[in-house]
């Protein structure tokens, strides 16, 4: 049964229905090429939502991914092993933070982050028990539980799973007054995005997250960036927010923070805020594992060496100016920073992913009318070059 139709057939008896792929089943993957089991090659130019940073299946995380995992996996946190503080000095160092707390998923990372904004909130705001608020942002993209998909705009995240957890207001995006007007005496901190991704890849104005920056320091407000998808290079900056030459109180990592060999986050801050951490006030029984310490070192150093921020930044610029002139009359605007580029269309996009895919490049539609190219930031310009006129013949086709 060696066919593309034969397995989705199998997955979609067996798997819940929560994922509307595109029709095509991978079997190996190296650096930004991908193959499906049927031989055709693809240009993989979603990175799994940024995890990829990396390219597939990177021969520096593999050998030590594989050299670990031969060694030692897991032994809980109710002991110690001797990977994760090596993991962890080197997370820290790249990123210039005191402290970081591993986890596993992107959505555990930002659980980890609100518990430890609402305590401190608690310990040194001396909020009244129970009133801690976050603020959040329209049209944000933090995770998938509960709590998460709580304070989700998305109405479709949110319907069928209620009741959701109290405490989070939301204030329009790239809005200065607004986030000035949502303050209360109650606010621990501020939750998120450089840029929205799963939004459709929306840019603020420049100047907008400096803004906030003071405003959460007057107030004495936590501002927490969730960089699981802009964070570790692929904006061209270690960090999305570092455009704005603004230190958040706390960051969050994870995606990349594997190269996507495995699921690996991360929450980062000084120990003023890391320090309301008790024994036993949280936890995670894979958290901070040897095998996932030694993947994430790896995956970091590759960031490091291959000087990926650069290369987004470098490539990046000149991929999105060639974007840009791409005359088509279904294109709106074309929008991002470094390798994370939105293409906005005026008509749905997944018809649009789906013709990519019959010419060998695999791209995903977020937010229904847009387009994202955010290929594994070890791709060359020749590989962006081959790229181009195979989107602009797709992108130029009006009757999809
Ligand atoms: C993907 C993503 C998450 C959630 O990460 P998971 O690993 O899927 O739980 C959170 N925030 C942002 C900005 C993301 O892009």
């Amino acid at each position: 049964m060696k066919t593309n139709k034969a397995y989705i057939a199998m997955t979609e008896k067996y798997s819940a229905r929560n994922y509307h792929p595109l029709p095509v089943v991978l079997v190996r993957g190296k650096g930004v090429w991908v193959w499906d089991v049927e031989g055709r090659k693809y240009l993989d130019m979603l990175s799994a939502y940024s995890a990829l940073n990396q390219g597939h299946c990177h021969p520096y995380i593999a050998k030590a991914a594989i050299k670990q995992a031969k060694r030692l996996t897991l032994t809980s946190r109710a002991f110690h092993n001797d990977q994760m503080g090596l993991f962890l000095q080197k997370l820290c160092t790249m990123t210039g933070y005191t402290k970081a707390l591993p986890m596993n998923s992107g959505a555990e990372a930002v659980e980890t982050a609100i518990k430890v904004a609402r305590k401190w909130g608690y310990l040194k705001k001396k909020i009244a028990r129970n009133r801690a608020e976050i603020i959040v942002c329209k049209n944000n993209f933090h995770g998938r539980t509960t709590t998460i998909v709580g304070f989700s705009s998305e109405a479709q995240y949110r319907e069928g799973f209620g009741s959701f957890t109290p405490g989070f207001t939301i204030i329009p995006y790239n809005s200065i007054q607004a986030l000035e007007r949502a303050i209360t005496k109650n606010t621990v901190g501020f939750l998120f995005e450089p840029i929205q991704g799963e939004g459709g890849v929306v840019v603020p104005d420049n100047g907008y997250l400096s803004a906030c920056a003071k405003i959460c320091k007057r107030k004495n407000v936590l501002m927490i960036d969730d960089e699981i998808q802009t964070g570790l290079g692929r904006t061209g900056k270690l960090f999305a927010c570092q455009y704005e030459k603004i230190r958040p109180d706390i960051v969050i990592v994870g995606k990349a923070l594997s190269g996507g060999f495995y699921p690996v986050s991360a929450i980062l801050c000084d120990n003023r805020i890391m320090d309301i951490l008790h024994p036993g006030d949280h936890g995670s029984t894979f958290g901070g594992n040897p095998l996932a310490s030694v993947i994430g070192a790896a995956a970091l150093e590759v960031i490091k060496r291959e000087k990926l921020p650069q290369r987004a930044l470098r490539l990046g610029t000149w991929f999105m100016e060639e974007l840009k002139k791409i005359k088509s009359p279904i294109i709106k605007e074309v929008r991002g920073r470094g390798l994370l580029i939105g293409v906005v269309l005026k008509k749905k996009a997944r018809p649009y992913c789906e013709q990519l895919m019959k010419k060998g490049i695999l791209a995903k539609e977020t937010h229904e009318m847009v387009v994202r190219f955010a290929p594994p930031l070890v791709i060359t310009k020749k590989e962006l070059q081959w790229a181009l006129p195979r989107i602009a013949k797709v992108l130029k086709d009006a009757r999809r």
